[in-house]
């Protein structure tokens, strides 16, 4: 008799069932992958320790490396922090929340280890992703989500991206591409100023204009060197990422390295490299282009950031990262 060949439909529609299905799971201390505005998250009850170690366990993600907390509602924020730290969550919240902010501050007792690595600090975030908000709900807890790719890929932009990393045993809601694409922006709220620890799309000036506070961006745009050839731990995909600085730069790298190597550069530059493997370097199309690398299997990625880029410092940001430089500063997996 001919065997029957089940397959395992992990990708799912964000129906209201299937999120009250997710919601369930989650308050029985399993793990679900759900979309948000920037990546797809790996999510897990915040007081689940199970869920917690799952998280850790699956992404491969050092133990050192503390989680995002995601919230639904600014109660819920409060009700992880120290009471003195209110009023500065709540100036934040009410100019960036729902949104691609996460702000990192005192921790109220009681909150794992497991989130914190053990700080004195958590980070929280209210994601603006409908489906994100809907299950937080079902789950009646906030939730921690790190970006929900092996640690050192880069970030999941699209469902099928969470599956190809972390395989068919997670189930993943289906919200469709990430409407930005790269990770929020880290922000340290001190009594009188920010420190941003990781740039995004909300930035160091929006940040200011809105607090009245001062902000420190250790992070922002320096000027680019270029990396030829570094390997990379960091949002990496398999081929070796060199910076170009201009279009000749990148044209001539193209020249000395040959068929299989790709191209991404701003959307305006394309038609310069036909012929070439190329890719749109944008915030929202960064990450896919990397794992579209991999499917190609070119062995070298020239990444042409020239001037045009300088506003854009989360994405010169991760694109550094992914060529191998700065990767003391963060984690980022
Ligand atoms: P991911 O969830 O993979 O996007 O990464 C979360 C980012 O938030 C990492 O860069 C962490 O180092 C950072 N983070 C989380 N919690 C804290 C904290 N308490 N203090 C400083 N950074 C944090
Ligand atoms: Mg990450």
């Amino acid at each position: 008799m001919a065997s029957v060949h089940y397959t395992c439909l992990m990708i799912i529609a964000p129906t209201s069932e299937n999120i009250s299905i997710a919601g369930r799971a989650l308050r029985e201390g399993s793990i679900v992958a759900i979309p948000t505005e920037t990546v797809y998250g790996l999510a897990g009850r915040i007081d689940s320790e199970e869920a917690l170690r799952t998280i850790f366990a699956v992404k491969g993600r050092p133990a050192d490396n503390p989680l995002i907390v995601h919230v639904a509602t600014v109660a819920q924020a409060h009700a992880l922090i120290l009471a003195t730290e209110r009023s500065i969550v709540d100036l934040l919240a009410a100019a960036f929340w729902p949104g691609p902010l996460t702000i990192v501050l005192r921790k109220a007792p009681g909150l794992s280890d497991q989130i914190t690595a053990g700080l004195d600090t958590v980070a929280i975030r209210m994601p603006s992703h409908p489906i994100a908000l809907e299950v937080i709900k079902a789950a009646g807890s906030p939730l921690a989500a790190p970006s929900a790719n092996r640690s050192g890929r880069p970030s999941p932009t699209m469902a099928v991206h969470v599956e190809n990393d972390l395989g068919n045993s997670i189930v993943i809601l289906d919200g469709g591409p990430c409407e930005i694409g790269i990770e929020s922006t880290v922000v340290r709220a001190l009594a009188d100023n920010l420190l941003i620890l990781r740039p995004g799309v909300i930035s160091a000036e929006a940040l200011a204009s809105a607090t009245g506070m001062q902000v420190s961006d250790p992070t922002g745009a320096e000027p680019l060197r270029a990396s030829p050839g570094t390997r990379y731990r960091h949002y990496s995909p398999n081929a070796a990422i060199q910076i170009a600085l201009t279009v000749d730069a990148a044209l001539e790298a193209v020249r000395v390295h040959g068929a299989n190597t790709m191209v991404l550069a701003p959307p305006m530059y394309l038609g310069r490299f036909i012929g070439c493997f190329t890719g749109s370097l944008t915030e929202h199309d960064l990450y896919a282009e990397l794992r579209r690398s991999d499917d190609l299997h070119v062995d070298r990625i020239v990444v042409l950031c020239d001037d045009s880029l300088a506003r854009q410092p989360a994405l010169l940001n991760r694109v550094r990262k992914a060529a191998g430089e700065g990767n003391e500063e963060d984690a980022g997996t």
